[in-house]
């Protein structure tokens, strides 16, 4: 499977944002957002220079890639489902970022980034509605169930994750039942459950030219 290979600092240094993809090395001194906030590259301490309209748009496209570990092809067809549903794009695109398996993981404190849920969902950790489910992109529903599997709740990194998710704060969209290690889908994410810092906007434009 096609994987974003450019290291993961790096990528954040060239957004100028903290995209958290490391987990809990990002809260901490040794993000290297916090000790060299440039982009990489031989000229990235002079600054980022003045952006055009076109680059504004194709940064703020590539930032939502990242943050949800997506490369530009299945981002694209993100994109043109969102267009294609009613109501505001850019709304339904963050709506269909959210709703994917892998980034629910993620929501419910299962995994510490996006990228380590996608690997446990990868290595068939979760059923849905009972089934066993190994597609990170699987757009999950209202009323879904997801549970981890039963031979995976004894597996170390589900015990060392427990005082994580009691710690969690769980979207109002998510209800996780800490003792069945169960999770349910109650409705669709709203707009304050979605990535803050991402101007949809842009992303619109950006596919639209
Ligand atoms: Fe980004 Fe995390 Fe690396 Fe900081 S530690 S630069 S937030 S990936």
């Amino acid at each position: 499977m096609a994987r974003n290979l450019e290291p993961k600092c790096k990528s954040c240094r060239r957004e100028g944002v903290k995209l958290m993809l490391k987990g809990e090395r990002c809260s901490s001194p040794k993000c290297a957002i916090s000790k060299r906030n440039y982009p990489p590259g031989i000229h990235g301490p002079k600054g980022r220079g003045r952006a055009s309209g076109y680059s504004m748009q194709l940064r703020e496209k590539q930032k939502a890639k990242k943050i949800y570990n997506i490369l530009e092809k299945q981002f694209k067809l993100t994109f043109d489902k969102a267009i294609k549903q009613k109501g505001d794009a850019g709304e339904n695109l963050m709506k269909l970022l959210e709703t994917r398996l892998d980034n629910v993981i993620f929501r419910l404190a299962l995994a510490s980034s996006r990228n380590q849920a996608r690997q446990l969902v990868n290595h068939r950790h979760f059923t849905i509605n009972g089934k066993i489910l190994n597609i990170p992109s699987y757009q999950t529903k209202t009323g879904d169930i997801i549970k981890i599997k039963k031979s995976s709740s004894t597996e170390k990194h589900f015990i060392n994750i427990t005082e994580q998710i009691k710690k969690a704060v769980m979207p109002s969209w998510l209800n996780f039942d800490i003792k069945e290690m169960t999770a349910k889908v109650l409705h669709a994410p709203a707009k304050k459950d979605f990535e803050q810092g991402i101007n949809t906007q842009q992303i619109v434009e950006f596919y639209s030219r």
